[in-house]
């Protein structure tokens, strides 16, 4: 299985209630590799820029004005089919519909407030760790 690397967030409602290291260890533990990672306090404007995507949908202005609302950790994963692996120890989006064991499941707010973000996929990875990172700052 190849090697990939994915971008990974841990939002404002897991910063504030300082869940920061027990994510990091859900990832750690499942084999992903925190190559990058900063703290950030993300602007509006960063926040509709990173989430462009979902523009149209009827929740964008209610989600960029929760990521913009507090520190924000970013992050680059490493590992063996990266992208997945994280998806699946995120859980759904909505936390009353995540696995039970998942990040989502055990630390998640709401459907919004969610705690994690991950990216869906190999060309969105790209963008999303580019949005955030210098080539210089990731470190394997
Ligand atoms: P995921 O983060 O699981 O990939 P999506 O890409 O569908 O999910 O949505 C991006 C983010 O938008 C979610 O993580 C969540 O914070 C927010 N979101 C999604 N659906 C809703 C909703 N119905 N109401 C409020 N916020 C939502």
């Amino acid at each position: 299985m190849a090697i990939e690397r994915t971008f990974s967030m841990i939002k404002p409602d897991a910063t504030k209630r300082n869940l920061t290291g027990k994510i990091v260890d859900r990832l750690e533990s499942a084999g992903l590799r925190v190559v990058a990672q900063k703290r950030i306090w993300m602007s509006r404007r960063e926040a509709e820029g990173f989430y462009a995507v979902h523009k149209e949908r009827p929740f964008f202005d209610e989600l960029c004005e929760f990521m913009s609302s507090g520190p924000t950790v970013v992050q680059v994963l490493e590992g063996e089919n990266a992208i997945a692996k994280n998806r699946e120890v995120m859980g759904a989006t909505n936390p009353a519909e995540a696995a039970d064991g998942t990040i989502r499941k055990d630390f998640a707010e709401s459907i919004g407030e969610n705690s994690v973000h991950g990216s869906d996929g190999p060309d969105t990875a790209k963008e999303e760790i580019s949005y955030f990172f210098a080539a210089t700052e990731i470190v394997g």
